[in-house]
């Protein structure tokens, strides 16, 4: 089986073709052809986050929104911060403990939204899909919503730059996402965790606060043979943001422990698998 030279792509999850004798996966063609300025980005990062003067953040409690919440109050110092986790109903605990803890430290004020999105991750256990998108989707709305209500103009999140070449994005009403942690490395938000009071949750899947995540990968791949990962992490490797090594544990097949599938089987009432 081909694998792509550049990312961790390989025949079952992209076109592979031979380019100048080595196999690249057609999204690596695409990028070498315009690729994306790393530098020009964090530039672009840097500018606009001198503007920001009342933010919330999109704070999950996983390793990247603490990583965001980190940068907002110690380095870029941003006068008014709120940090707003949506607690989607599943979240692991530590990330809640690792939320507040973490909060306090830094001197944020925390606020709790509790939701229940049962719907959208019974649908996705049912049919074997990722609920990443439609969680992250609705969460991005709900944080919209309330940063109208309350008159912040700007959302910070813990997201990369995966695809596309700004690291924000205008929202409607008037609110401005801004991406942080645009090409910022694995290594790099490492070193910013190991300064705080986090502690990594032992959860399958890469995440540090879902819990459903983990049972939505072991269904994907037993029936795809591959992680529904594999695209936002090949890009990661392909940019240099994480290693090869890495991305290829990241992307095996989890192995849930039984009291998270039971735990998230009583909570949606399903009894996949
Ligand atoms: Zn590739």
């Amino acid at each position: 089986m081909l694998k792509c030279s550049l990312c961790v792509h390989d025949e079952r999850t992209a076109r592979i073709d031979i380019v100048d004798g080595k196999p690249l996966c057609r999204e690596c063609q695409v990028y070498l052809r315009h690729p994306i300025d790393g530098k020009a980005v964090r530039r672009e990062l840097e500018e606009l986050m001198e503007k920001v003067d009342r933010a919330i953040v999109a704070y999950s409690g996983g390793k990247d929104s603490v990583v965001a919440l980190y940068l907002s109050k110690e380095v870029y110092k941003v006068p008014e911060l709120e940090a707003v986790m949506i607690d989607h109903g599943l979240m692991a605990k530590e990330a809640i403990e690792n939320a507040e803890r973490i909060a306090e430290h830094l001197g944020v004020p925390f606020t709790i939204l509790r939701y229940d999105y049962s719907d959208i991750f019974r649908n996705a256990l049912l049919k074997a899909q990722s609920p990443c998108r439609a969680c992250s989707k609705r969460t991005m709305e709900k944080l919209r919503k309330y940063a109208l209500r309350k008159g912040y103009p700007y959302i910070i999140t813990g997201h990369e730059l995966p695809f596309g070449h700004h690291p924000y994005r205008l929202m409607s009403g008037g609110v401005t996402q801004v991406r942080l942690l645009s090409m910022m490395s694995e290594g790099e938000r490492f070193e910013i965790l190991r300064k705080l009071p986090f502690e990594f949750p032992e959860l399958p899947g890469y995440t540090t606060n879902c819990l459903v995540l983990g049972p939505a990968l072991q269904l994907y791949w037993d029936k795809h043979g591959h992680s529904f990962e594999q695209r936002r992490i090949a890009a990661l490797v392909r940019y240099g943001l994480m290693s090869r090594e890495r991305a290829e544990k990241e992307l095996e097949r989890p192995e849930v422990p039984e009291w998270q599938w039971n735990l998230v089987r009583k909570k949606l009432g399903v009894d996949t698998p």
